[in-house]
This record gives structure tokens, C-alpha cells and sequence, in this order.
């Protein structure tokens, strides 16, 4: 199987579409008694929904707080994430919501960690049973009646970046917060061992602002005509190879 990194469309945009939006709730950023860093991740979570959590306006403002503050509320989301799920400080819930205006290509990755699909899109997706597609729809609003939604897919952190890429003699993720204090390599493969036999979309565990796919989404991609996507071919190898290969 070949896999493939999805990224924003850098040199050439195809489409005019273009929206201002963000989720209702999140996780609070952290400031780290260990480790000491202020930080908030990009995670996401689009489906997983908050309405029903006593507590679900402590999840609306977007702040930093002691970890122990983040540590709570994470407690009280936990149940609500899919199977095998992780969470990060700053980590969002629930559909996009806010203004669109232009017009939307078949797919769109923006930015570069988010990946939304249009309605005839996702119909031609699932027609080529395209497996781990979690799509919730984006709730625009449109100056133009009758555009079609957009549908935002939930992408599961699994998998992860082969360790001979990532930086030798990099310290360990912080053992309280979780963060990990590498740059991202410029050059990349996959540890194949790692990665999920039942999804053809997935983000990875240890870079989660990289969306990866495999071939056959791709195939399904490239039958629907330009896309705002950009596509760059990610080597997959055993755990246990010596690299650079
Ligand atoms: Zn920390």
C-alpha cells in the first residue's frame, strides 16, 4: 500500500471558496508545572459533541490553565472520544461553524491539519466504500442559497512517523502534559508497523497536524476533478529498518 500526506494548496488554489469558522468547545491550553511550556495543539474533534456535559461552558472560552485545570475537564470528555482516542491540551469539539463565501472544489484541506468534503464528494466516497470516513457537516452559512454543505472529516490519531527521522537524542514527551519537543522533520517516512489496516484516512499520533491517506483514497480523489489538496507521496517501511534508505 502507498501512503500519501494531504496537505493545503500552496503555488495553485483552484476553487474561490474560502470560510471564517471555528468549533464551539475545547480543552483549555496548558501552562506545564514539568515542563514548563504554554501550549495549545491543533487536534481536533469534529463529531464528538459537549451539548450534554454539566460543565460544557467552562469548554467555551479558548484560555490557558494550570494543568490541573486541564486534567479535569479532559476527565470529563474522555468517555465521549472514539475507542483508542487521545486527547491535547487545546484539543476542539464539535462541527465548524461561521461564514463561507466562493465556491468549494470537490475536496478541500485548510488549513493544512483539516480536511472538508462536498456533499458530492462524500456521496463518491462512500459509493468506493472508502474505509474510516467520520464526515460531519460544517455548519456555514452561505451568502448564496443552495451551495452545497461541506463535510468535515474526523481524522483518528493513530499511526506514527518512523522514529529515524525524528531528531536522535530528542527528549521524551513530557511525562505530564504529553508534549513533544521536536521540530517537525523535513524529510519523513512512516513506520508501516504502525499503521491502521482499516483506514484509508487518518492523522498520525506523534505529528497530529499531518493528515495521511492511502492510495485508494487518492484514486477516489483523483476521479473527481481538481481539488484545493496537494498530495506528497510518504514512504512507509518497517519499524525495524535503518534509514535513510
Ligand atoms: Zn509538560
Amino acid at each position: 500500500m502507498r501512503y500519501f500526506e494531504l496537505r493545503e494548496s500552496t503555488d495553485a488554489t483552484h476553487w474561490t471558496g474560502e470560510f471564517r469558522a471555528k468549533r464551539q468547545w475545547g480543552l483549555p491550553g496548558v501552562a506545564c508545572p514539568t515542563c514548563h511550556a504554554e501550549w495549545s495543539g491543533v487536534l481536533s474533534y469534529p463529531a464528538v459533541d459537549l451539548t450534554l456535559l454539566p460543565e460544557r461552558n467552562s469548554f467555551e472560552e479558548p484560555r490557558l490553565e494550570p494543568y490541573s485545570e486541564y486534567a479535569r475537564l479532559a476527565t470529563q470528555v474522555r468517555p465521549l472520544l472514539p475507542p483508542g482516542a487521545m486527547l491535547q491540551p487545546g484539543c476542539t469539539f464539535g462541527p465548524m461553524g461561521g461564514t463561507a463565501e466562493g465556491r468549494f472544489g470537490p475536496v478541500t484541506v485548510f488549513p493544512s491539519w483539516e480536511i472538508f468534503l462536498r456533499e458530492d464528494a462524500l456521496t463518491s466516497f462512500r459509493a468506493r466504500a472508502l474505509r474510516g470516513l467520520i464526515p460531519v457537516q460544517a455548519e456555514l452559512s452561505f451568502p448564496a442559497q443552495g451551495t452545497e454543505p461541506l463535510h468535515e472529516l474526523q481524522l483518528l490519531p493513530t499511526g506514527r512517523l518512523h522514529e529515524a527521522c525524528l531528531p536522535a537524542g530528542r527528549p521524551p514527551p513530557c511525562p505530564t502534559c504529553g508534549r513533544q519537543g521536536f521540530r517537525m522533520p523535513s524529510k519523513r517516512w512512516l513506520d508501516v508497523d504502525s499503521l491502521p489496516a482499516d483506514l484509508d484516512i487518518f492523522r498520525l499520533e506523534n505529528a497530529v497536524t499531518l493528515i495521511i491517506a492511502t492510495e485508494r483514497f487518492v484514486e477516489a480523489l483523483h476521479t473527481l476533478g481538481p481539488s484545493d489538496v496537494e498530495l506528497l507521496e510518504v514512504k512507509a517501511v518497517p519499524g525495524s529498518a535503518h534509514l535513510p534508505i
